[in-house]
């Protein structure tokens, strides 16, 4: 269980800049950066408004943003921050399979959010899951939809595997899947999910199946779904000057906050959300 001053959630200008000065306040830095199709700047062809590098492809920017952290001394964590949960001083953050204990958390996610299937919000935590490391015990033995919109499914299907009698997997957006695999494709695409004779329908055009339990993976979470208590305004984050949110040493920074959403801006608010969370931990 990695241990640090400072955990960092995303990989994007904000993160990284954010890492960068933390590092030099001399904390202790672990990003939890997904490698996933979600990154706004990797679909940039050329940025000209950012001072000292001209032209360059959001590609190359983000692969000189995050060197310069690595070599500041910033541990990265290639996955998926799922869910945070504050436990008296610290906060435990579940990422990927693994735990990580921070003093202070900084959430620079960008500003892409997951859309939800009809049915989806009302029953997590009632057969539906968001998370095969923390709830695939709950159905040892029993048959499991995996509904993956991104490769870390497989991953968390191929765990669920080894439990449950049964693991359909159904691709909510196309991605590469092994040649093998110990689950069942179903060709079918989840419109919507409903809870009937205590099992979870997953509807299809041509398909109803019912589950047990059913779990949905994303390459993105909602903030509020990730950390429970976390004040918003509509889809954003809101902060203060110093990128205080209203959770204590939990900042956030970039697009999250809202408008304008422009990488200078996001560099900037990590900047400012490092000095803030150095200034808190001393
Ligand atoms: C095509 C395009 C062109 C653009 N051109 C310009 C431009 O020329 N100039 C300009 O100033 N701006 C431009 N922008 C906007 C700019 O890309 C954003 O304002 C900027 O990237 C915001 O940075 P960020 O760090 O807040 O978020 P992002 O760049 O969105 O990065 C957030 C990252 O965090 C990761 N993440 C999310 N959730 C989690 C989690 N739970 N755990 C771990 N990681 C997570 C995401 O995968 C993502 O990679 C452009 C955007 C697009 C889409």
């Amino acid at each position: 269980m990695p241990n640090c001053d400072l955990l960092i959630i995303g990989s994007g200008p904000a993160a990284w800049s954010c890492a960068l000065t933390a590092r030099q306040r001399d904390l202790s830095v672990v990003v939890a950066a997904a490698q996933s199709a979600t990154g706004w700047l990797q679909k940039a062809e050329r940025i000209d408004n950012y001072p000292g590098m001209p032209a360059v492809s959001g590609k190359e920017m983000l692969r000189i943003f995050r060197q310069q952290a690595v070599d500041a001394g910033a541990q990265i964590m290639d996955s998926l921050a799922r869910q945070v949960q504050p436990l008296g001083d610290i906060y435990m953050t579940l990422c990927g399979n693994d735990i990580i204990e921070s003093r202070a958390v900084v959430l620079a996610m960008g500003a892409a959010r997951p859309k939800l299937l009809p049915g989806e919000d009302e029953l997590i935590g009632q057969g539906v899951s968001w998370c095969g490391t923390c709830d695939g015990m709950f159905y040892r033995g029993k048959d499991v939809a995996v509904l993956s919109a991104w490769h870390g499914g497989i991953e968390e299907a191929e765990f669920l595997s080894r439990l449950c009698a049964k693991v359909d997997y159904y691709s909510m957006v196309k991605h590469d899947l092994p040649a093998e695999h110990p689950f069942t494709l179903h060709e079918g695409k989840p419109l919507e999910l409903i809870r009937e004779n205590g099992k979870i329908t997953v509807k299809t055009e041509s398909s109803a199946d019912a589950y047990d339990g059913v779990f949905i993976f994303r390459p993105a979470v909602s903030p509020d779904s990730l950390l429970p208590g976390l004040a918003l305004d509509g889809a954003f984050i809101p902060v203060d000057r110093r990128m205080a949110t209203n959770l204590p040493r939990v900042y956030a920074a970039g697009d999250c906050t809202g408008a304008p959403l422009q990488i200078a801006k996001a560099v900037g608010e990590g900047n400012i959300a490092a000095i803030s969370a150095a200034e808190d931990l001393r």
